[in-house]
Protein backbone atom coordinates (compact mmCIF):
# COMPACT_ATOMS: atom_id res chain seq x y z
CA UNK A 1 0.00 0.00 0.00
CA UNK A 2 1.17 3.88 -0.99
CA UNK A 3 0.60 7.09 0.53
CA UNK A 4 -0.26 10.22 -1.36
CA UNK A 5 0.37 13.77 -0.13
CA UNK A 6 -2.89 16.13 0.55
CA UNK A 7 -0.91 18.55 -1.91
CA UNK A 8 -0.01 16.31 -5.00
CA UNK A 9 -0.56 13.16 -6.43
CA UNK A 10 2.59 11.29 -6.66
CA UNK A 11 2.29 8.43 -4.72
CA UNK A 12 4.90 7.41 -2.15
CA UNK A 13 6.21 3.94 -0.30
CA UNK A 14 4.63 3.59 3.31
CA UNK A 15 8.10 3.58 4.42
CA UNK A 16 9.14 6.23 3.13
CA UNK A 17 5.72 8.08 4.15
CA UNK A 18 6.79 7.28 7.70
CA UNK A 19 10.30 7.94 7.52
CA UNK A 20 9.77 11.17 6.04
CA UNK A 21 6.70 12.38 8.75
CA UNK A 22 5.53 15.50 6.14
CA UNK A 23 5.73 14.99 2.92
CA UNK A 24 7.91 17.35 0.98
CA UNK A 25 5.24 19.51 -0.57
CA UNK A 26 4.53 20.78 2.69
CA UNK A 27 1.28 18.65 2.99
CA UNK A 28 -0.05 15.62 4.91
CA UNK A 29 0.29 11.93 3.93
CA UNK A 30 -2.73 9.65 3.27
CA UNK A 31 -3.61 6.61 1.78
CA UNK A 32 -3.70 6.52 -2.10
CA UNK A 33 -6.87 4.48 -1.69
CA UNK A 34 -8.91 3.18 1.23
CA UNK A 35 -9.25 -0.42 1.89
CA UNK A 36 -12.40 -1.95 2.45
CA UNK A 37 -13.08 -3.80 5.47
CA UNK A 38 -15.90 -6.19 6.32
CA UNK A 39 -17.01 -6.32 9.89
CA UNK A 40 -19.17 -9.14 10.03
CA UNK A 41 -16.32 -11.27 8.88
CA UNK A 42 -14.18 -10.53 12.22
CA UNK A 43 -16.62 -11.39 14.38
CA UNK A 44 -15.66 -13.02 17.43
CA UNK A 45 -12.11 -12.19 17.04
CA UNK A 46 -9.91 -11.07 19.64
CA UNK A 47 -8.20 -7.43 19.47
CA UNK A 48 -5.05 -8.26 18.53
CA UNK A 49 -6.14 -10.42 15.62
CA UNK A 50 -8.39 -7.51 14.34
CA UNK A 51 -5.35 -5.20 14.74
CA UNK A 52 -3.75 -7.45 12.49
CA UNK A 53 -6.47 -7.74 9.47
CA UNK A 54 -6.37 -4.17 9.01
CA UNK A 55 -2.61 -3.52 9.43
CA UNK A 56 -1.38 -6.31 7.16
CA UNK A 57 -2.46 -4.26 4.39
CA UNK A 58 0.80 -1.98 5.33
CA UNK A 59 3.33 -4.18 7.33
CA UNK A 60 3.93 -7.66 6.44
CA UNK A 61 2.21 -9.23 9.03
CA UNK A 62 4.42 -12.07 9.62
CA UNK A 63 7.17 -9.28 11.03
CA UNK A 64 4.91 -7.98 14.07
CA UNK A 65 3.65 -9.95 17.04
CA UNK A 66 0.17 -8.06 16.89
CA UNK A 67 -0.65 -10.35 20.44
CA UNK A 68 2.39 -8.57 22.61
CA UNK A 69 1.58 -4.76 20.61
CA UNK A 70 -2.09 -4.90 21.69
CA UNK A 71 -2.02 -7.54 24.59
CA UNK A 72 -4.14 -5.13 26.50
CA UNK A 73 -7.16 -4.50 23.77
CA UNK A 74 -9.63 -1.89 24.25
CA UNK A 75 -12.48 -2.76 27.14
CA UNK A 76 -15.72 -1.28 26.67
CA UNK A 77 -18.07 -0.17 29.83
CA UNK A 78 -21.52 0.61 29.53
CA UNK A 79 -22.79 3.15 31.66
CA UNK A 80 -26.41 3.33 33.21
CA UNK A 81 -28.57 5.12 35.35
CA UNK A 82 -30.02 9.23 34.81
CA UNK A 83 -28.43 10.82 31.89
CA UNK A 84 -25.93 7.64 30.97
CA UNK A 85 -27.90 5.41 29.39
CA UNK A 86 -26.96 4.55 25.67
CA UNK A 87 -23.33 6.08 26.61
CA UNK A 88 -20.55 3.55 25.92
CA UNK A 89 -17.41 4.34 27.26
CA UNK A 90 -14.65 2.65 25.07
CA UNK A 91 -11.12 2.40 27.56
CA UNK A 92 -8.01 3.51 25.80
CA UNK A 93 -5.75 3.79 28.42
CA UNK A 94 -4.74 0.00 29.09
CA UNK A 95 -1.19 0.58 27.45
CA UNK A 96 1.70 0.73 28.88
CA UNK A 97 2.06 4.42 29.27
CA UNK A 98 -2.10 4.89 29.98
CA UNK A 99 -3.09 7.23 26.99
CA UNK A 100 -4.57 6.18 23.42
CA UNK A 101 -1.14 7.72 22.21
CA UNK A 102 0.18 4.25 23.32
CA UNK A 103 -1.74 2.66 20.02
CA UNK A 104 -0.26 4.79 17.60
CA UNK A 105 3.00 4.45 18.84
CA UNK A 106 3.50 1.02 19.32
CA UNK A 107 2.81 0.08 15.71
CA UNK A 108 4.67 3.26 14.18
CA UNK A 109 7.76 1.95 15.78
CA UNK A 110 8.39 -1.42 14.57
CA UNK A 111 7.18 -0.01 11.30
CA UNK A 112 9.66 1.98 11.23
CA UNK A 113 12.14 -0.29 12.32
CA UNK A 114 11.26 -2.54 9.09
CA UNK A 115 11.65 0.34 7.01
CA UNK A 116 15.18 0.87 8.28
CA UNK A 117 16.16 -2.23 7.79
CA UNK A 118 14.95 -2.45 4.53
CA UNK A 119 16.87 0.63 3.53
CA UNK A 120 20.03 -0.05 5.49
CA UNK A 121 19.76 2.55 7.32
CA UNK A 122 19.32 4.10 10.80
CA UNK A 123 17.28 6.81 12.06
CA UNK A 124 16.65 9.11 14.92
CA UNK A 125 13.21 10.47 16.34
CA UNK A 126 13.27 13.86 17.26
CA UNK A 127 9.59 14.57 18.89
CA UNK A 128 7.78 17.88 21.01
CA UNK A 129 5.38 16.43 23.77
CA UNK A 130 3.00 18.12 25.98
CA UNK A 131 2.75 14.66 27.80
CA UNK A 132 1.37 11.89 26.77
CA UNK A 133 2.59 11.73 23.04
CA UNK A 134 6.29 11.31 24.46
CA UNK A 135 6.17 8.28 26.88
CA UNK A 136 4.23 6.72 24.64
CA UNK A 137 6.91 7.10 21.94
CA UNK A 138 9.92 6.19 24.12
CA UNK A 139 8.42 3.37 25.48
CA UNK A 140 7.16 1.71 22.24
CA UNK A 141 10.76 2.78 20.08
CA UNK A 142 13.33 2.33 23.09
CA UNK A 143 14.30 -1.27 21.90
CA UNK A 144 13.40 -0.99 18.13
CA UNK A 145 17.13 -1.91 16.42
CA UNK A 146 18.56 0.90 14.41
CA UNK A 147 16.18 3.78 16.27
CA UNK A 148 17.12 6.74 19.07
CA UNK A 149 14.92 8.58 20.18
CA UNK A 150 15.06 12.62 21.58
CA UNK A 151 12.10 13.70 23.37
CA UNK A 152 11.70 17.82 24.28
CA UNK A 153 9.41 18.26 27.09
CA UNK A 154 8.81 21.64 28.33
CA UNK A 155 9.96 21.66 32.23
CA UNK A 156 8.09 22.13 35.36
CA UNK A 157 4.39 22.05 32.83
CA UNK A 158 3.55 18.31 33.22
CA UNK A 159 1.42 16.68 35.63
CA UNK A 160 4.34 14.74 37.93
CA UNK A 161 2.90 11.37 37.10
CA UNK A 162 3.77 12.36 32.97
CA UNK A 163 7.04 13.53 34.23
CA UNK A 164 7.77 10.00 35.47
CA UNK A 165 6.90 9.05 32.72
CA UNK A 166 8.65 10.73 30.11
CA UNK A 167 12.31 10.87 32.43
CA UNK A 168 11.91 6.82 33.07
CA UNK A 169 15.08 5.31 32.40
CA UNK A 170 15.01 3.38 28.64
CA UNK A 171 17.67 2.57 26.76
CA UNK A 172 18.07 3.84 23.47
CA UNK A 173 16.13 7.38 24.51
CA UNK A 174 16.83 10.67 25.98
CA UNK A 175 14.77 12.76 27.69
CA UNK A 176 15.46 16.66 28.09
CA UNK A 177 13.63 18.78 29.61
CA UNK A 178 13.28 22.44 28.01
CA UNK A 179 13.23 25.48 30.15
CA UNK A 180 10.57 27.24 28.09
CA UNK A 181 7.05 26.38 26.97
CA UNK A 182 5.30 23.37 24.92
CA UNK A 183 5.44 26.00 22.20
CA UNK A 184 9.17 26.44 22.42
CA UNK A 185 9.63 22.75 22.64
CA UNK A 186 7.75 22.59 18.75
CA UNK A 187 9.33 25.42 17.38
CA UNK A 188 12.67 23.67 18.63
CA UNK A 189 12.22 20.34 16.92
CA UNK A 190 10.83 22.80 13.67
CA UNK A 191 14.04 24.01 13.26
CA UNK A 192 15.92 21.40 14.22
CA UNK A 193 14.15 19.65 11.00
CA UNK A 194 14.83 22.94 9.19
CA UNK A 195 18.74 22.18 9.12
CA UNK A 196 20.77 20.09 7.31
CA UNK A 197 23.28 19.48 10.21
CA UNK A 198 21.62 16.06 11.04
CA UNK A 199 20.34 13.87 8.59
CA UNK A 200 17.71 11.21 9.06
CA UNK A 201 15.55 13.06 11.39
CA UNK A 202 12.26 11.50 11.74
CA UNK A 203 9.26 13.04 13.44
CA UNK A 204 6.62 10.71 15.63
CA UNK A 205 3.86 13.44 16.17
CA UNK A 206 0.31 12.87 14.84
CA UNK A 207 1.12 14.13 11.17
CA UNK A 208 3.06 10.82 10.49
CA UNK A 209 0.49 8.40 8.64
CA UNK A 210 1.85 5.72 10.71
CA UNK A 211 0.17 6.72 13.89
CA UNK A 212 -3.12 6.79 12.80
CA UNK A 213 -3.51 3.66 10.57
CA UNK A 214 -3.67 1.57 13.98
CA UNK A 215 -6.00 3.51 15.80
CA UNK A 216 -8.13 2.82 13.32
CA UNK A 217 -8.95 -0.67 15.01
CA UNK A 218 -10.42 0.40 18.30
CA UNK A 219 -13.18 1.93 16.19
CA UNK A 220 -13.33 -1.11 14.26
CA UNK A 221 -13.54 -3.32 17.49
CA UNK A 222 -16.28 -0.56 19.09
CA UNK A 223 -18.38 -1.55 15.84
CA UNK A 224 -18.37 -5.05 16.02
CA UNK A 225 -19.36 -5.20 19.36
CA UNK A 226 -22.75 -3.86 18.69
CA UNK A 227 -25.43 -4.62 16.37
CA UNK A 228 -26.22 -1.20 14.51
CA UNK A 229 -24.41 1.23 13.68
CA UNK A 230 -22.77 3.61 16.62
CA UNK A 231 -22.11 7.12 16.74
CA UNK A 232 -18.64 8.19 18.03
CA UNK A 233 -17.22 11.05 20.56
CA UNK A 234 -13.69 11.90 20.03
CA UNK A 235 -12.20 14.47 22.83
CA UNK A 236 -10.30 15.94 20.33
CA UNK A 237 -6.89 18.48 20.50
CA UNK A 238 -4.65 17.91 16.91
CA UNK A 239 -7.88 15.98 15.25
CA UNK A 240 -5.32 12.84 14.92
CA UNK A 241 -7.70 10.68 16.99
CA UNK A 242 -11.07 11.93 14.31
CA UNK A 243 -8.89 11.48 11.31
CA UNK A 244 -8.36 7.88 12.18
CA UNK A 245 -12.18 7.98 12.93
CA UNK A 246 -12.33 9.13 9.32
CA UNK A 247 -10.50 6.02 8.00
CA UNK A 248 -12.32 3.90 9.59
CA UNK A 249 -15.52 4.84 8.70
CA UNK A 250 -13.93 5.25 4.94
CA UNK A 251 -13.50 1.71 4.78
CA UNK A 252 -16.61 0.82 5.41
CA UNK A 253 -16.66 0.60 9.24
CA UNK A 254 -20.55 1.46 10.79
CA UNK A 255 -20.63 4.90 11.79
CA UNK A 256 -22.95 6.92 11.95
CA UNK A 257 -22.05 10.19 13.38
CA UNK A 258 -18.63 11.86 14.94
CA UNK A 259 -18.51 14.06 17.58
CA UNK A 260 -15.41 16.09 17.93
CA UNK A 261 -15.40 17.14 22.07
CA UNK A 262 -13.17 20.34 22.24
CA UNK A 263 -12.08 22.34 25.36
CA UNK A 264 -11.97 26.43 25.27
CA UNK A 265 -9.40 25.52 22.03
CA UNK A 266 -12.87 25.44 20.03
CA UNK A 267 -11.16 26.43 16.70
CA UNK A 268 -12.63 23.47 14.39
CA UNK A 269 -16.19 23.90 16.75
CA UNK A 270 -16.32 27.48 15.04
CA UNK A 271 -15.46 26.01 11.73
CA UNK A 272 -18.40 23.24 11.73
CA UNK A 273 -20.55 26.70 12.97
CA UNK A 274 -19.80 27.82 9.41
CA UNK A 275 -17.81 30.42 11.03
CA UNK A 276 -13.94 31.34 9.34
CA UNK A 277 -12.34 31.00 12.40
CA UNK A 278 -8.44 32.42 12.82
CA UNK A 279 -5.88 30.18 14.47
CA UNK A 280 -5.04 31.93 17.75
CA UNK A 281 -2.62 30.56 20.41
CA UNK A 282 -3.96 28.00 22.38
CA UNK A 283 -5.25 28.84 25.76
CA UNK A 284 -4.22 26.26 29.05
CA UNK A 285 -6.95 24.48 30.00
CA UNK A 286 -7.83 21.07 32.60
CA UNK A 287 -7.40 19.01 30.04
CA UNK A 288 -4.10 19.78 28.43
CA UNK A 289 -3.19 17.57 25.86
CA UNK A 290 -6.01 18.99 23.71
CA UNK A 291 -4.60 22.58 24.21
CA UNK A 292 -3.94 22.90 20.58
CA UNK A 293 -4.92 26.21 18.67
CA UNK A 294 -4.65 25.54 15.60
CA UNK A 295 -5.09 21.42 14.70
CA UNK A 296 -2.76 20.13 12.38
CA UNK A 297 -4.58 17.07 11.44
CA UNK A 298 -7.70 19.52 9.60
CA UNK A 299 -6.02 19.71 6.79
CA UNK A 300 -6.38 15.67 6.22
CA UNK A 301 -10.41 15.64 7.26
CA UNK A 302 -10.80 18.50 4.65
CA UNK A 303 -9.22 16.77 2.34
CA UNK A 304 -11.76 13.69 2.38
CA UNK A 305 -15.17 15.75 3.16
CA UNK A 306 -15.15 19.38 2.83
CA UNK A 307 -17.25 22.50 3.98
CA UNK A 308 -21.05 21.19 4.50
CA UNK A 309 -20.42 18.00 4.18
CA UNK A 310 -17.70 17.84 6.94
CA UNK A 311 -20.40 19.54 9.09
CA UNK A 312 -22.98 17.13 8.41
CA UNK A 313 -21.01 14.28 9.53
CA UNK A 314 -19.30 16.04 12.76
CA UNK A 315 -20.84 17.78 15.46
CA UNK A 316 -18.24 20.25 17.37
CA UNK A 317 -18.70 21.27 21.14
CA UNK A 318 -16.83 23.45 22.93
CA UNK A 319 -17.00 22.29 26.90
CA UNK A 320 -15.67 24.59 29.58
CA UNK A 321 -13.22 23.82 32.69
CA UNK A 322 -16.13 24.26 34.69
CA UNK A 323 -18.61 21.79 32.94
CA UNK A 324 -15.54 19.13 32.68
CA UNK A 325 -15.44 19.36 36.59
CA UNK A 326 -19.62 18.80 36.84
CA UNK A 327 -19.52 16.17 34.66
CA UNK A 328 -16.69 14.14 36.39
CA UNK A 329 -18.32 14.56 39.76
CA UNK A 330 -22.19 13.50 38.68
CA UNK A 331 -20.68 11.02 36.46
CA UNK A 332 -19.20 9.89 39.51
CA UNK A 333 -22.30 10.48 42.25
CA UNK A 334 -24.49 8.91 39.95
CA UNK A 335 -22.24 5.76 38.33
CA UNK A 336 -19.10 5.20 40.33
CA UNK A 337 -17.16 5.67 37.47
CA UNK A 338 -14.08 7.78 37.58
CA UNK A 339 -13.45 9.62 34.16
CA UNK A 340 -9.59 11.52 33.51
CA UNK A 341 -10.49 15.44 32.08
CA UNK A 342 -10.37 14.82 28.71
CA UNK A 343 -12.49 11.75 28.47
CA UNK A 344 -14.86 13.77 30.46
CA UNK A 345 -15.19 16.70 28.25
CA UNK A 346 -16.07 13.55 25.53
CA UNK A 347 -18.42 12.36 28.25
CA UNK A 348 -20.07 16.21 28.71
CA UNK A 349 -20.11 16.33 24.81
CA UNK A 350 -21.78 12.95 24.67
CA UNK A 351 -24.77 14.39 26.33
CA UNK A 352 -25.34 17.38 24.74
CA UNK A 353 -25.23 15.48 21.88
CA UNK A 354 -27.76 12.90 22.76
CA UNK A 355 -30.17 15.46 23.76
CA UNK A 356 -29.95 18.00 20.80
CA UNK A 357 -29.51 15.35 17.53
CA UNK A 358 -32.12 12.70 18.73
CA UNK A 359 -29.55 10.17 17.80
CA UNK A 360 -31.00 6.67 18.66
CA UNK A 361 -28.45 5.05 18.13
CA UNK A 362 -25.35 4.16 20.88
CA UNK A 363 -22.89 6.72 21.72
CA UNK A 364 -19.62 5.42 22.51
CA UNK A 365 -17.21 7.91 24.21
CA UNK A 366 -13.15 7.30 24.06
CA UNK A 367 -11.62 7.10 27.07
CA UNK A 368 -8.61 8.65 26.30
CA UNK A 369 -6.06 8.85 29.37
CA UNK A 370 -6.03 6.75 32.62
CA UNK A 371 -7.82 9.30 35.76
CA UNK A 372 -4.70 8.34 37.85
CA UNK A 373 -2.28 10.56 35.22
CA UNK A 374 -4.18 13.70 36.33
CA UNK A 375 -4.85 12.56 40.09
CA UNK A 376 -5.02 16.03 41.47
CA UNK A 377 -7.66 17.10 39.27
CA UNK A 378 -9.83 13.95 39.28
CA UNK A 379 -9.63 14.01 43.29
CA UNK A 380 -10.44 18.19 43.14
CA UNK A 381 -13.59 17.17 41.18
CA UNK A 382 -14.73 13.66 42.90
CA UNK A 383 -13.26 14.23 46.38
CA UNK A 384 -11.73 10.48 45.35
CA UNK A 385 -8.04 9.68 44.29
CA UNK A 386 -8.00 7.42 41.48
CA UNK A 387 -5.80 4.28 42.39
CA UNK A 388 -2.34 3.98 40.13
CA UNK A 389 -2.38 1.19 37.70
CA UNK A 390 1.29 -0.85 38.39
CA UNK A 391 2.80 0.55 35.07
CA UNK A 392 2.54 3.97 36.41
CA UNK A 393 4.21 2.35 40.29
CA UNK A 394 6.59 0.33 38.22
CA UNK A 395 8.94 3.50 37.27
CA UNK A 396 11.76 3.33 39.41
CA UNK A 397 14.66 5.34 37.80
CA UNK A 398 14.67 8.68 36.02
CA UNK A 399 17.18 10.62 33.88
CA UNK A 400 16.56 13.86 31.95
CA UNK A 401 18.79 17.00 30.88
CA UNK A 402 18.12 20.19 31.30
CA UNK A 403 18.77 23.07 28.38
CA UNK A 404 17.56 26.32 27.80
CA UNK A 405 15.31 26.82 24.40
CA UNK A 406 18.14 27.41 21.98
CA UNK A 407 18.79 25.29 18.92
CA UNK A 408 22.25 25.02 19.82
CA UNK A 409 21.41 22.78 22.39
CA UNK A 410 18.96 20.51 20.96
CA UNK A 411 21.64 20.42 17.99
CA UNK A 412 24.93 19.09 20.46
CA UNK A 413 22.33 17.02 21.93
CA UNK A 414 20.71 15.23 18.55
CA UNK A 415 24.41 15.11 17.14
CA UNK A 416 25.83 13.28 20.35
CA UNK A 417 22.96 10.68 20.00
CA UNK A 418 23.18 10.48 16.46
CA UNK A 419 27.05 9.03 16.84
CA UNK A 420 25.54 6.61 19.37
CA UNK A 421 23.82 4.97 16.50
CA UNK A 422 24.99 1.78 14.97
CA UNK A 423 26.81 1.71 12.09
CA UNK A 424 25.75 -0.51 9.65
CA UNK A 425 29.38 -1.51 7.44
C1 LIG B 1 -3.37 13.69 22.50
C2 LIG B 1 -4.57 13.60 23.38
C3 LIG B 1 -5.85 14.03 22.95
C4 LIG B 1 -6.07 14.72 21.63
O1 LIG B 1 -5.94 13.85 20.53
P1 LIG B 1 -5.76 14.43 19.03
O2 LIG B 1 -5.48 13.24 18.20
O3 LIG B 1 -4.61 15.40 19.10
O4 LIG B 1 -7.02 15.12 18.67
C5 LIG B 1 -6.93 13.83 23.80
N1 LIG B 1 -6.77 13.27 25.02
C6 LIG B 1 -5.56 12.86 25.48
C7 LIG B 1 -5.46 12.27 26.84
C8 LIG B 1 -4.42 13.00 24.68
O5 LIG B 1 -3.21 12.60 25.13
Amino acid sequence: MSCVSTRGDATVAFGDAILEGLAPDGGLYVPAKSIPFDVDATAGASYAGLARTILSRWVEPDLLDFESLYSFGAPIVELSGRGWTGIKILELFHGPTNSFKDYGARFLGPALGIALEARRRTGLVLVATSGDTGSAVADAMSDVPGLRVVLLFPHGKVSAVQERQLTARRPGVRAVAVEGTFDDCQRLVKEAFGTAAVPGLTSANSINIGRLLPQQVYYAWAAVHCDQPIDVVVPSGNLGNLAAGFLARMSGVPIGRFVAAHNRNDWFVRYLRGDRPVAVGSVQTLSNAMDVGAPSNFERLQYWCQGKALADLVTGYSISDDETCDVMRTLHQETGYLADPHTAVGLAAARRFRKESGSSLPTFVLATAHPAKFQDIVERATGVSPAIPPSLSAIDQTDYRLIGAELDSVLDIVREEHALLPSLD
